[in-house]
């Protein structure tokens, strides 16, 4: 069946975080006309319907720069890449791959690379397997980088998931992981440590083959299957166990990994294929498992094992399998052993001894006289006793010294087996040592070592003590700010912080004042902490502010004798304080006016008709106005005649009276000031009797 799909339909694909119209993201939908047999094509796209109802692209047949895959076609999901459906060998700029997409099957994208690959989830970059080839990966428009932490959940990492990403320098594999496939993190150059899922079944060929940097693996007891060549060519890998559910350690696992010194293989291990220690040069010792039943080829050709006590039950090691090992002294051979493979041993020395259970004939029969290559032969021992108790005496060939390991050693007086052991440096005994300069503060000292056993010196440095800073609270004065006061009870340094405000004294005011004719007495309030008050009158001819007086602290008045009538007087209140001989001012009150009261008024004269009397007085100074009263002999009361609201004016008339009747009169001077009214003495009372 032939479909030929011409509608273009309005499709938009997220590329890069931006979503562009399908045109612009270079992805062609125009109709197209190559497909095979239950093949179906739409736009750049040929593919066949799987039986879930989701699509698998079987062909891409596309030019674009930008690659983009979408999420769906005609109606359904794209779930699977098929087997070259993108094949080309110029190297494209980008990838956009659609969260439906869960499989990439083998060579989906042959000889196809990119520089960028955008997906949406690392979880499902782990589990795609088949990955492209890419220079960088961006999960959710993030660089994948440093180090990496695969998300739980995420149940295996698919073949060449992370092959050749130097930019990953860790990796976090979570528990839900169980299987790690072919190649899945080979040629991770800068990827120094690994954490394991605690939960892995299956690690793949080469899986972490060229990891240059990674130093150290712990694999789980869930695992039960390593593939070959696994840690190939991870030269500073130190340390690495094998659990015990993996029964076979495959070829070339930790080939040419030059670093490897510690290795633990659990009980449970039976075969060591060829070459699983190939090369492994660092590797001076190993504890073989009572299980292991075949040791092979080359296994553990050019390593550095001193030591080779091979296991009751082993029946066949394989050919050159300790060959190229200049370092080994002392083989020991199980009788169940009836296979050995040309030239299987080499000898370290010319003392190198191998202890095999079985008499020379035996020996002969299972293969031991191809076993040492020509001028690496071992002196064998024949019919060795496995269940002898060593008796051994211990020769010390090297003394240690302070600094260089020193060698013994050891030689069993029954079988002859001998073997060396270091004897670790002793370290210097330096002791206390003596302190040449002691610390101060600031400056750091030095403290002198010898050892008592080389008479090697070394000069280590004493921290400066630091200041002890003992801290004080200074209160503020007049002259000064107040602070807390820091200062170092070792060398007397200090500083100074939380500063205080300076003490000031207050501002005077005034609060009133009541006068006579001739006095004034006006009133101020406290002002906190005063030694005292000055007082200062304004005098009006020199136009200058005059001290008239200093009163102590508890003064609040100031009374102003003689003073002239109807005038006014104008004052200043200054406090001070006087504090450790000195004398400390506050600021001037306001200006406190006063006034005297008006004199007391004088009737002169007055001129009497039959109806009315003029009165006249003499004027007063400072009056603002007068006050004419009249006695009213009915009421029996003073009563107010007119108020003459003029200084100046100094006479009144009063009309309508009787004739010939006496009138009694007084006459009161006022004066303004502030407001207030100030009041004079009344006259003396005056009696006219009209015509
Ligand atoms: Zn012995
Ligand atoms: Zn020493
Ligand atoms: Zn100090």
């Amino acid at each position: 069946m032939k479909k030929i799909i011409a509608s273009v339909v309005a499709v938009t694909i997220a590329f890069g975080g931006l979503a562009l119209p399908a045109a612009e993201s270079g992805l062609s939908f125009s109709a197209a006309i190559s497909a095979s047999a239950d093949e179906s094509t739409a736009a750049d796209f040929n593919y066949t319907v799987l039986s879930d109802g989701t699509l698998k692209i079987t062909k891409y047949k596309g030019k674009a720069n930008n690659v983009v895959i979408p999420e769906t076609i005609d109606g359904k999901k794209v779930t699977v890449i098929g087997t070259r459906a993108f094949y080309d060998y110029t190297r494209k700029n980008s990838l956009t791959i659609p969260s439906s997409l869960k499989t990439i099957e083998d060579n989906g994208f042959h000889y196809f690379s990119f520089d960028s690959v955008f997906i949406g989830s690392l979880k499902q970059w782990c589990e795609l397997g088949n990955n492209p080839e890419c220079g960088t990966i961006f999960v959710n428009d993030v660089k994948l980088t440093g180090a990496v932490n695969i998300p739980n959940g995420t149940e295996r990492i698919g073949d060449s998931a992370f092959y050749n990403r130097g930019e990953i320098t860790s990796v976090s594999i979570p528990d839900s992981v169980t299987s790690i496939g072919y190649h899945a993190f080979a040629k991770c150059g800068n990827m120094m440590s690994v954490k394991m899922s605690n939960k892995v079944q299956t690690i793949g060929e080469g899986a972490f083959s060229d990891c240059e940097k990674l130093t150290a693996i712990t694999l789980p007891d869930t695992l039960t299957e390593i593939e070959r060549d696994a840690f190939a060519n991870c030269y500073k890998l130190e340390k690495a166990n094998i659990p015990s559910k993996v029964k076979v350690l495959k070829a070339c696992t930790f080939e040419s990994c030059g670093s490897l010194k510690n290795v633990t293989l659990s009980e449970g291990l039976t075969d060591i294929e060829k070459e699983a220690f190939y090369n492994c040069y660092s590797l001076s010792s190993i504890k073989f498992p009572s299980t292991l039943k075949t040791i092979g080829y080359h296994s553990f050709y050019r390593t550095s094992l001193t030591r080779a006590e091979l296991p009751s039950g082993l029946t066949t090691i394989g050919q050159e399998a300790f060959y190229m090992c200049g370092s080994l002294q002392s083989v020991f051979v199980p009788k169940s052993v009836d296979s050995i493979g040309m030239w299987a041993f080499s000898a370290g020395s010319d003392d190198s001894k191998l202890f095999y259970e079985g008499s020379e004939a035996s020996w002969i029969k299972i293969g031991g006289s191809k076993a040492f290559p020509d001028g690496c032969e071992f002196n064998v021992v024949y019919n060795y006793d496995p269940n002898h108790k060593h008796s051994y005496t211990t020769k010390i060939t090297k003394q240690a010294t302070c600094t260089a390991a020193g060698e013994k050693v050891l030689t069993c007086s029954i079988c002859g087996d001998s073997y060396t052991q270091t004897i670790p440096a002793k370290g210097h005994s330096y002791g206390a040592g003596k302190v040449t300069k002691q610390p101060t503060c600031t400056a750091a000292g030095t403290r002198e070592y010898t050892c008592s056993s080389c008479g090697s010196k070394k000069t280590e440095t004493i921290k400066a003590k630091g200041h002890s800073y003992k801290t004080s609270v200074v209160a503020p004065t007049y002259e000064a700010q107040g602070y807390t006061l820091h200062k170092c009870s070792s060398c007397g340094n200090s500083y100074k912080d939380n500063y205080t405000a300076k003490k000031t004294v207050g501002k005077a005011a005034g609060n009133g004042f009541t006068c006579t004719a001739t006095s004034v007495n006006f009133g101020w309030n406290k002002v906190a902490n005063a030694s005292g008050y000055k007082i200062y009158a304004y005098n009006t001819s020199t136009k200058k502010w005059k001290l008239v007086t200093t009163v102590s602290a508890n003064t609040f008045t100031y009374k102003q004798s003689g003073s002239k009538s109807g005038t006014t007087y104008k004052y200043k209140v200054k406090a001070f304080v006087k504090e450790n001989g000195k004398t400390y001012y506050g600021e001037s009150s306001d200006t406190i006016v006063t006034t005297t009261k008006p004199a007391k008024v004088t009737i002169k004269s007055a001129s009497v008709s039959k109806t009315a009397v003029k009165l006249k007085w003499g004027t007063v100074n400072g009056a603002n106005g007068y006050r004419v009263y009249r006695y009213d002999s009915a009421s029996k009361k003073w009563v107010t005649v007119s108020t003459v609201k003029d200084g100046k004016t100094v006479s009144y008339k009063e009309s309508k009276l009787k004739s010939g009747t006496s009138y009694k009169y007084k006459v009161k001077a006022y004066r303004k000031v502030g407001g207030n009214t100030y009041w004079g003495t009344a006259s003396a009372v005056k009696t006219y009797k009209t015509k």
